[in-house]
């Protein structure tokens, strides 16, 4: 028809398919892609029903995910996981697959500022109940099941005063109780400690923090020893929507390429400045793991190794004058509330992660005023020990204001 052939091209032109190439690209193609084109109607039943390997929407999976989630399943030993659009999500997975109405969950008392807020105020409304206890002690751990609890949600070191779980007497309670023992691991990292190893039955990561380690991309991550549980996880995930974006994944395959020796660079890096902190005058206690002072160095010893991580915690005097002073004598330090970058950040839990607690609230957790978590980062340790000699200088009202 010449009517045709001369008419304007429309207001976009055809996809083109996809070159073909007999190599394949050494990095991992970022994939955006939210739906995928089948050839038929059997391919798909095929896919769907498992016969055939395949994607079909994003939402329910995606290649940039898949190759993350298997990235992080060698570091953890698992198979199957899951990766989420945030270290939420994740914990949203476990207890929206896994628990109903009429369920108890019992969690640390110390957990991730918005997994106690999920589980004190969100999770009632949806009938499930929620009560914590101290990680610390099994014991303590024990008195508060009830013949309804399913889940226990723990971390292995807690924010922002790194006391350490008593991880092998939960296991052993959880495993005696038949209750699903679920291990957020962000602040330890499969470097220090593996969960499912342990006898925990989920493992969750805010892949945000120490994983992907770039602040630029917002992850979580979880994976079940039973691969039953695998199914009811990913259908929470695709069915309330809390699945990833390609390029975040993407991002983060990309930062884990280096997890290792970052994490290695760092936690020496914490380790110096500990010791370092310690020495300084101004500063009343000093808060990690792999100092003999920590009230859980040797459990952190046995169950850690000497893994004991990048996270470290620190207190002034002076109250909040003093606390203002040190952020301002140290600006090339990151004050930030988050973790796991690779530069140092440091955070003010009065004024962030805890400001929603009394302050005799933070007093029973010993979080004054001029108390601080660093979140030790990848610098020349010379560097940063001259900072922070700055920084606390400066909160005792000595040198530049
Ligand atoms: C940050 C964090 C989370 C939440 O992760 P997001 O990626 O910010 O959603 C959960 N648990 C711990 C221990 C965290 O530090």
């Amino acid at each position: 028809m010449p009517a045709r052939r001369n008419a304007p091209p429309g207001p976009a032109p055809r996809r083109t398919p996809w070159p073909a190439s007999a190599s394949r690209p050494l990095v991992s193609p970022l994939q955006p892609s939210v739906v995928y084109v089948a050839e038929s109607p059997d391919a798909l039943d095929a896919q769907y029903e498992g016969r055939a390997a395949g994607y079909a929407y994003a939402r329910e999976g995606h290649p940039n995910a898949d190759v993350l989630a298997a990235m992080i399943d060698s570091l953890e030993g698992a198979s199957g996981g899951i990766v989420t659009g945030s270290g939420m999500a994740a914990v949203g997975v476990a207890l929206l697959g896994l628990l109903k109405a009429g369920d108890h969950v019992l969690g640390g008392d110390q957990l991730y500022g918005r997994s106690l807020r999920l589980l004190r105020e969100d999770l009632p409304r949806l009938g499930i109940a929620t009560s914590f206890a101290d990680p610390t002690s099994a014991e303590a751990m024990a008195a508060a099941l009830r013949p309804a609890t399913r889940m226990i949600l723990i971390e292995v070191v807690s924010n922002p005063t790194l006391r350490v779980a008593d991880m092998a007497g939960i296991a052993r309670l959880a495993r005696d109780r038949g209750v699903l023992l679920a291990i957020d691991n962000t602040f330890t990292t499969p470097r220090g400690f593996r969960p499912l190893a342990h006898g925990a039955d989920l493992v969750i990561h805010s892949v945000t923090k120490l994983l992907a380690g770039h602040s630029d991309a917002t992850l979580g991550y979880i994976a079940a020893a039973d691969p039953a549980l695998r199914a009811p996880l990913a259908a929470a995930a695709a069915t309330w929507g809390l699945t990833p974006s390609p390029f975040d994944c993407w991002l983060a395959e990309r930062g884990m390429q280096s997890f290792a020796l970052r994490h290695e660079r760092a936690e020496a890096n914490a380790a110096a400045l500990a010791d370092h902190l310690a020495g300084l005058p101004g500063v009343r206690r000093v808060l990690y793991p792999g100092r003999a002072d920590h009230p859980d160095h040797a459990r952190a010893r046995a169950l850690l190794g000497a893994r004991f991580g990048t996270m470290l915690s620190f207190e002034v005097a002076g109250g909040r004058a003093a606390a203002n002073r040190l952020v301002r004598g140290a600006p090339q330090i990151a004050f930030a509330p988050t973790l796991g970058d690779v530069a140092t950040t440091l955070s003010h839990p009065a004024s962030s992660s805890h400001r929603g607690l009394s302050a005799e609230g933070r007093a029973g957790l010993g979080i004054s005023e001029g108390f601080f978590r660093v979140s030790v980062g990848i610098e020349d340790i010379d560097l940063l020990k001259a900072d922070f000699a700055a920084a606390v200088a400066a909160a005792a009202g000595q040198g530049a204001p």
